[in-house]
C-alpha cells in the first residue's frame, strides 16, 4: 500500500476557515494519493496557553498531568480537521497517540517514540478513510500519555512515514521552505531548493524552528526526504535530504538565532579534577540540557565555569547549581537571560578557512562583543547580548551573501 504523509503546523490548522481550507486541500490530493495519512498540530497557540493554564495551577507541575493537558490541543485540532472532511464527503477519523499506536519512552515532556504499531492506521487506510494523526503526543506502557518536546510533531510525522514506508514526508507549515535564516526576520533570506540531513540537524537543533531536531534525525536514519513547503499552496519547498554538493560550494548555508537561551555561571569554584563532572552530571540528573560550556580560570585555583540552557529550565537549573556551588565552596552564582545565540552552519566551511574569522570581525566592526563562543565541523556558534541580535542576524546575512544564488 502506496501511503502519504503530510503533518500540518499549528498556523496552518489555526482557526476554523484554515482548518476546511486544509481540508479542501486534501480532497484533491486523495484523487493523486488515494491512501493520505495526516498529522497535525494543535491550532494556533493552543499549546503556549496551556502551558500558561498549567503553570497558573502550580509553579512545578506534575510532569504526568502536565503531558494529559498540553497534549489536548491535537486532539481538538485532528477531530475538528475530520469533521470538515466528512461533512464535505470525504470519510476521515482522527486517531490519537494510543488509537495510533505510538509508544514512548516513560519520560513525560520530552518523550522519545520507541514503537509505533500502525494496524488501526492500516484498518482505517483499507476502508478509504483520510487518517488523521495528533501530532505530539504518544502513550508509555501504561497507556499514560507523553508527549515529545515542543515542536514535536514534525517528529511523529517523519516516525509514522518511516514506519509505513513512505519515502517522503511533506511538513507543511506558514513558509514555503527551509530559507537561508529565518523570513520573518530577514527581508532578502532566500529559499533553498535542498539542504542536507546534516546542516539541516544543525540549524533545527541551534533554534531554526521550522522543523523539530528529532524529525531530521529520524529522517535521516531512515533515508526519508522531508519535503517543507507551504500549506497553503502548492509550489514546490525545501527538499531536506543526503547532501547533494548543492550548496556546499559556499561556506555558508545559514544562520540561525536562538533567543530562548540564558547562562549560568558558578564563580569562584576550586580547582581539583571532577568538579566538572559533578556540576554536570547533577544538571544531567534533572534533565537540564547544558549546551556549550566555558570554564575561565581565576587567579589562586579558581575557575568560573559558566554554560548555557534553555530559558525555560532557568529556575530548576539555578536551585541546582545553588546547591552545587554551596558543596563545592565555590564563591556564588550568577545568570543572565538577556542573551542570544547567532550560528552560522555550512557543510562547505570544512574546507574553506576564514569563516571564524569573518564572523568575528563582523562583529568587530559594528563594537558586538562575543560573549562566547563554541565551533564544531559546520557550525560556528556566538552568544551575544539580546539587544544587538536582530541586526547582528542581518549583518551576518550580508557578509556572507546568503541573499545571492
Ligand atoms: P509549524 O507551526 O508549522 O510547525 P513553526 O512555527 O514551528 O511552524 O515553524 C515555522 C517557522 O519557522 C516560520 O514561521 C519561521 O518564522 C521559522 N523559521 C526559523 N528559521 C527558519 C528558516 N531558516 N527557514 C524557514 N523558516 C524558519
Ligand atoms: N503543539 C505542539 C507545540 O506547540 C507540537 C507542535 O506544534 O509540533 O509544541
Ligand atoms: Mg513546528
Amino acid at each position: 500500500m502506496k501511503i502519504a504523509v503530510k503533518k500540518f503546523g499549528g498556523t496552518s490548522v489555526g482557526s476554523p476557515e484554515r482548518i476546511k481550507n486544509i481540508a479542501t486541500r486534501l480532497i484533491k490530493a486523495k484523487k493523486q494519493f488515494p491512501n493520505l495519512v495526516i498529522v497535525v498540530s494543535a491550532m494556533g497557540a493552543t499549546t503556549d496557553n496551556l502551558v500558561k493554564l498549567a503553570f497558573e495551577m502550580s509553579p512545578t507541575p506534575c510532569p504526568r498531568e502536565y503531558d494529559a493537558l498540553i497534549s489536548t490541543g491535537e486532539n481538538v485540532s485532528a477531530a475538528l480537521l475530520a469533521m470538515a472532511l466528512n461533512g464535505a464527503g470525504t470519510p476521515a477519523i482522527s486517531l490519537t497517540g494510543l488509537q495510533a499506536g505510538i509508544k514512548t519512552e516513560n519520560i513525560y515532556n520530552r518523550a522519545k517514540i520507541i514503537k509505533v504499531e500502525p494496524s488501526r492506521i492500516y484498518d482505517e487506510l483499507s476502508k478509504g478513510k483520510i487518517v488523521i494523526v495528533t501530532g505530539f503526543q504518544g502513550v508509555n506502557h501504561i497507556l499514560d500519555v507523553t508527549t515529545i518536546g515542543r515542536g514535536g510533531s514534525d517528529t511523529s510525522a517523519v516516525v509514522l512515514a518511516s514506519v509505513i514506508g513512505a519515502s517522503e514526508c511533506d511538513i507543511c507549515t506558514d513558509v514555503d521552505g527551509v530559507y537561508t535564516t529565518d523570513p520573518r526576520l530577514v527581508k532578502n533570506a532566500r529559499k533553498l531548493d535542498e539542504i542536507s540531513y546534516d546542516e539541516m540537524l544543525e540549524l533545527a537543533s541551534l533554534g531554526a524552528k521550522v522543523l523539530h531536531p528529532r524529525s531530521v534525525e529520524c529522517a535521516k536514519e531512515n533515508n526519508i526526504v522531508i519535503h517543507v513547503r507551504s500549506s497553503f499552496k502548492d509550489s514546490e519547498g525545501t527538499r531536506v535530504k543526503e547532501d547533494t554538493n548543492l550548496e556546499s560550494q559556499r561556506p555558508v548555508t545559514g544562520i540561525t538565532l536562538n533567543q530562548e537561551q540564558a547562562t549560568l555561571s558558578i564563580l569562584k569554584v576550586p580547582d581539583t579534577p571532577g568538579v566538572a563532572g559533578v556540576i554536570f552530571s547533577r544538571l544531567a540528573e534533572k534533565n537540564i540540557n547544558v549546551d556549550m560550556i566555558v570554564q575561565s580560570i581565576n587567579e589562586n585555583k579558581m575557575n568560573d565555569v559558566t554554560y548555557t540552557i534553555d530559558k525555560i529550565d532557568l529556575d530548576v537549573a539555578k536551585k541546582i547549581s545553588q546547591t552545587i556551588c554551596d558543596d563545592l565552596h565555590a564563591s556564588r552564582i550568577e545568570w543572565d537571560d538577556n542573551i542570544a545565540k547567532l550560528s552560522v552552519v555550512g557543510i562547505g566551511m570544512v574546507s574553506k578557512p576564514g569563516v571564524a574569522a569573518k564572523m568575528f570581525q563582523v562583529f568587530g566592526d559594528h563594537k558586538i562583543n562575543i560573549k562566547f563562543i563554541s565551533t564544531s565541523e559546520i557550525k560556528i556558534s556566538c552568544v551575544i547580548n539580546k539587544k544587538d541580535a536582530q541586526q547582528a542576524l542581518q549583518y551576518l546575512h550580508d557578509a556572507f551573501e546568503l541573499d545571492k544564488h
